[in-house]
């Protein structure tokens, strides 16, 4: 479904990201690990367009970069880090922003019933239709990264990039977040490619892991056969036994 081929990109100096190539097929889920620096926001920020780069990107069989925005948002959405919401939007309207890849005039040209359509079902998907009619700037930040995720899923992209959406949130959050995200992509025509801040969400939630080190590939394994020790170079610690020492905290 996606193809990343000998991906490059940085920030105007050497490359951060350095000849990556992986595949995302229908349907699965690929989590990006590695540690802080490592180049995992700026890959996403180049998958999502936000930043130059060299190299294959391809979604079904099309050059992303060669697609005028809207199609290209049509097919991947991002969904960062909790923004600050800074205008007094209603729930309900910011979601109704997702939507503007598929608003032929712009999101002036009026609401059509597909777009309200797509809305209410984000909204109910992520648990935010009680909601609706609530100001963007007096949610909790577990509340506003749950509208955020209705924005992403209203925009119907065929692929979401998530870069750390469960930072800052809550347990319960987090793992109702990943809930969530688990049910949208098992609707065929779907994959999300994410960073997650925490490995063992990660871990939980993918079905791929791909490892970053210094900006690249270390490895692209499915779950059932990636080898967690791993992990222990990547981040210079003995990632299973720090685990192991604090799960048994709660025995
Ligand atoms: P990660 O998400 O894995 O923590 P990042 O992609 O944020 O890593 O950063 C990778 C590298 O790119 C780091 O060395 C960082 O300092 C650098 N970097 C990130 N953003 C910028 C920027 N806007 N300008 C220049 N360098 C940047």
């Amino acid at each position: 479904m996606l193809r990343i081929g000998h991906l490059s990109c940085g920030y105007g100096g050497p490359p951060v990201v350095r000849d990556v190539s992986f595949r995302v097929r229908e349907g699965e889920r690929l989590c990006i690990l590695g540690p802080n620096g490592c180049g995992k926001t700026t890959l996403l920020r180049a998958l999502a367009g936000l930043l130059p780069s060299q190299g294959v990107m391809e979604m079904g069989g099309e050059d992303l970069r060669a697609l005028p925005t809207r199609r290209r948002a049509q097919k991947l959405a991002l969904m960062s880090q909790l923004s600050p919401a800074a205008f007094d939007y209603s729930v309900y309207e910011a979601v109704m922003l997702g939507r503007y890849a598929h608003q032929r005039g712009g999101l002036l040209s009026g609401e059509s019933e597909a777009d309200r359509k797509a809305v209410e079902d984000s909204l109910q998907l992520t648990g935010t239709w009680e909601l609706r009619d609530r100001l963007v700037t007096q949610l909790s930040g577990g509340q506003l990264q749950r509208v955020f995720l209705a924005r992403t899923f209203a925009q119907d992209p065929q692929a979401v990039l998530l870069d750390e959406p469960t930072n800052h949130l809550d347990l319960r959050y987090q793992v109702e977040l990943i809930d969530i995200l688990r049910t949208w992509s098992s609707t065929p025509g779907r994959c999300v490619v994410g960073v997650l801040h925490d490995i063992n969400l990660a871990l939980a939630f993918a079905d791929t892991v791909l490892l970053l080190d210094h900006g690249s590939v270390l490895a692209c394994e499915p779950m059932d056969r990636f080898d967690l020790a791993m992990l222990d170079g990547l981040y210079g610690m003995d990632v299973r036994d720090y685990m192991k020492t604090t799960l048994q905290r709660w025995s």
